[in-house]
């Protein structure tokens, strides 16, 4: 980690700062910016969210939500708060690919840029970085960054504990991925202490979905999942057209791939989704099986070990196809 003790210093003023994320923002991107936004607000600074899109409504109930401003709804607003951002915090990324249209913008700002993340490889782009692949979330680092960087664990109110126990909460897995500490556990259980309620958010994240996404996540289990137990792996494809019938948006298709890999055995699980403008994958494996490798190497993406995402180009039956030879290439990883 750098030293943080200038960044410290800067934050004794009040500072027009702007909080960024990742595109298609998840529990993790939205938790992590939101908490931070409501510690650095009790501070006195003048903080804006800015996110590349839009993100899930299951999401939208968290704590000053209605202050977010979505990049492609707001492009003005949001290249005014840039440009004039003392400090811009980037969370749960660490390559300005991942914040489209925005990436240009905040290399070319002014403002110190500060990077708080746990992915692999970062591009460099930062003033300050608060970085570890070994902390479960981004939202565990911006804990770790309020209470033993700025030494202010008092300034933890109910808005900044219920934001990062949702970061926490949804990139551990609901507290079951290797990543999750006892040091994540005590982390979380001081969260509770300062007013999330653990409950309440589990029920406001996890059942919060419409008929439609039901109904279409037993079409994908029913209809869509090939399993190939020679392998060890599983793969689902989605078309647009299926999309469409089902309604689905922003959101709803998260999470699916990991009823891939509850199945008994299985070590990789793919799902391919054919988007509007190009072809979504999101890989999920177990235990040392690199599914980011997969992504790096075949389709422009990367993430981490066990969770992995990627794009293409090709139609969606192409992506499918290369499966028929990615799966046999990692054929002695698989069946281990
Ligand atoms: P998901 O499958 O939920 O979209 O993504 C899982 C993880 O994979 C993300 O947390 C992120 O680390 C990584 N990821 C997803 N898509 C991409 C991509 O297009 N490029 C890179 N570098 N990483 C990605
Ligand atoms: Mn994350």
């Amino acid at each position: 980690m750098s030293d943080l003790t200038p960044l410290k210093n800067l934050l004794v003023e009040p500072k027009h700062i702007v909080i960024t994320t990742h595109h298609k923002p998840d529990g993790d991107a939205m938790g992590s910016s939101l908490g931070l936004y409501n510690y650095l607000v009790q501070k006195g600074h003048y903080v804006r969210v800015i996110t590349p899109t839009d993100y899930p409504t299951f999401l939208q109930w968290l704590p000053n939500n209605p202050e977010v401003i979505i990049f492609t709804e707001k492009p003005e607003e949001s290249k005014e708060l840039i440009a004039k951002a003392e400090l811009i915090f980037c969370l749960d990324f660490n390559s300005l690919s991942r914040i489209n249209d925005l990436g240009d913008l905040v290399r070319d700002a002014k403002g110190k840029k500060v990077m708080i993340d746990h992915h692999l490889e970062p591009e460099g782009f930062d003033d300050f970085r608060h970085w570890t692949i070994n902390a479960c979330s981004t939202a565990q680092l911006v804990y770790d960054f309020i209470v033993n960087i700025m030494d202010e664990k008092d300034v933890i109110n109910k808005d900044v504990a219920t934001c990062l126990y949702t970061g926490i909460m949804t990139d551990s897995g609901s507290f079951r991925f290797p990543t999750t500490t006892a040091e994540v556990h005590r982390i979380v259980a001081e969260l509770i202490t300062c007013g999330a309620e653990n409950s309440k958010i589990h029920q406001l994240v996890y059942d919060n979905f419409s008929e439609n996404r039901l109904r279409f996540l037993g079409h994908c289990l029913l209809n869509k999942l090939e399993v190939f137990p020679e392998f060890n792996s599983a793969i689902i494809v989605i078309s647009k057209k299926e999309l469409e019938k089902y309604q689905i948006s922003t959101g709803d298709t998260e999470g699916i791939v990991n009823y891939a890999l509850s199945i008994n055995g299985i070590r990789l699980a793919v799902m391919i989704i054919e988007r509007p403008d190009k072809v979504k994958l999101s890989l999920r494996s177990t235990g040392d099986f690199p599914a980011n490798e997969i992504c790096k190497k075949y389709f422009n993406g990367g993430g981490h070990r066990n969770a992995a995402g990627g794009s293409s180009d090709d139609t969606v039956d192409v992506v499918r196809e290369k499966f028929n030879t990615i799966l046999p290439e990692y054929k002695a990883l698989l069946i281990q």
